[in-house]
């Protein structure tokens, strides 16, 4: 079974408005095992949207619209769907009185265009909406000699998803064979998509009924599996093979079997090694901090530490000799170094970490002048060895800054490991 999904909205096609509706939709789909194989975003104009509408129902069993039900004129959803199909429409005298009593109850006068909210195609179930005047509506139709199921569903997402889980997921259900839909990821961080690709894609290609799907961005990369059977027992065991498999060619390059991020990773790994954690951050002005911080209890291993920005507060919060500064410049293995055994001792943790760097753009004075953007050194150490990392990343300020605060999350899980 094949699914299309038609959002209709001229906002929609402009820079200020994004469709979200058709990944809520999408979710809810894949669920029922049903694939999306189209989806289609088309302004309010009654020529393209009932040419959108006879194409999905062309090519898709399933066709899910969403948007173009309200009240305006460019609200042109139920008549176009009723053109392409070759019914009428017709005036629902029951979801008249209820759109009348809505408006007194408010105490506004109902204009005619209102009246057009009534309109259902004939044949169709109404699909009541207890957050909006617009309802749904659902039909079991055919076209052209194929069975299809169609909704349309009001624009609003806090109209639209309650409509859809409670009216059209359980008549998909109905309509279905029985489907379950299991999932697994693999996340992995700093190595290249396509190095990720060449060695999983030999070994994913093997299990042609699990679909999967590489997500790249932020310096991470995920690899989505899923897999859809009659049996969610026998959904989760291929996804599972499949991900096993994988994670065995990957090795130590899988931080994560589960969704979770690198930062809950290292905290996790920190914790069962009983060992607390301070961290003196230059150039990712407190992003690692940050990140550990949004994990909820993440205080029992991470200590705190310091923004250490300026050379003065290298000196004053992580005891950083002025003479490394000026001998070796601030973005220096040296500087790296004394940083993370500093904040170590003044905070007492078992690891620090520490990060210096040239975020740019435009290179600082001094010892540094002649060194280039994105020059980032990290030390790691636990009061006896202290580990050092030069990293030159590439691009902008926004750019050098994750990476580097990745590169270190990443330094602190391999010493883990
Ligand atoms: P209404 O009765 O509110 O007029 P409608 O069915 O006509 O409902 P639209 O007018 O198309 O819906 O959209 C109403 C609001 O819902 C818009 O402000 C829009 O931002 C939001 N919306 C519409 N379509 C989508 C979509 N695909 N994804 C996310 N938001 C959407
Ligand atoms: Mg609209």
């Amino acid at each position: 079974m094949l699914a299309e999904i038609i959002a209709v909205g001229s906002e929609l096609l402009t820079p200020y408005r994004q469709d979200t509706n058709s990944l809520y939709l999408t979710a809810g789909l894949n669920e029922l095992g049903v694939t999306v194989a189209f989806k289609t975003i088309v302004g309010d104009q009654r020529e393209h949207l009932a040419s959108s509408v006879e194409i999905a129902l062309t090519r898709a069993d399933i066709v899910l619209l969403s948007g173009g039900l309200g009240p305006t004129e460019d609200d042109l959803t139920r008549e176009c769907v009723a053109q392409a199909l070759h019914l009428p429409l017709e005036r629902d005298q029951l979801l008249l009185d209820e759109l009348q009593q809505r408006f007194s109850a408010r105490n506004l006068q109902m204009t005619e265009n209102n009246r057009r909210q009534a309109d259902h195609i004939h044949g169709s179930t109404i699909l009541p909406n207890r957050n909006g005047s617009a309802p749904g509506q659902w039909l079991e139709v055919t076209f052209n000699g194929r069975r299809r199921l169609v909704a349309l569903l009001p624009g609003p997402p806090a109209e639209l998803q309650p409509i859809f889980d409670s009216e059209c997921k359980p008549r998909l259900a109905a309509a279905l064979p029985p489907n379950h839909l299991a999932r697994r990821q693999l996340r992995m961080t700093l190595i290249p998509e396509s190095h990720v690709d060449a060695r999983s894609a030999p070994i994913y290609k093997r299990f042609s009924d699990v679909q999967t799907t590489i997500l790249a961005g932020n310096a991470e990369i995920q690899l989505h599996f899923s897999c859809v059977k009659p049996t969610l027992a026998e959904a989760e065991a291929r996804v599972e093979a499949v991900a096993d498999a994988v994670s065995r060619e990957m090795g130590d390059d899988v931080f994560s079997w589960s969704g979770e991020s690198l930062e809950e990773v290292v905290l996790l790994m920190l914790g069962v090694r009983h060992h607390t954690l301070a961290v003196a951050e230059s150039c990712t002005g407190g992003l690692i901090g940050q990140r550990l911080t949004s994990i909820p209890n993440s205080s029992r291993v991470f200590l705190g530490g310091a923004i250490a920005y300026s050379n003065r507060s290298k000196t004053a919060l992580a005891d950083v000799p002025s003479y490394l500064i000026d001998e070796h410049g601030t973005v220096s293995e040296a500087v790296a170094r004394a940083l993370a055994e500093g904040i170590r001792r003044r905070i007492g943790s078992s690891l620090a970490l520490s990060v210096t760097g040239i975020a740019g753009p435009g290179t600082p004075g001094g010892r540094d002048a002649q060194k280039p953007v994105g020059l980032v050194y990290l030390a790691l150490t636990d009061g006896k060895e202290t580990q050092v990392k030069e990293l030159n990343i590439h691009g902008s300020r926004e750019r050098i800054r994750l990476w580097a605060a990745q590169h270190a999350l990443e330094m602190l899980r391999r010493r883990l490991l």
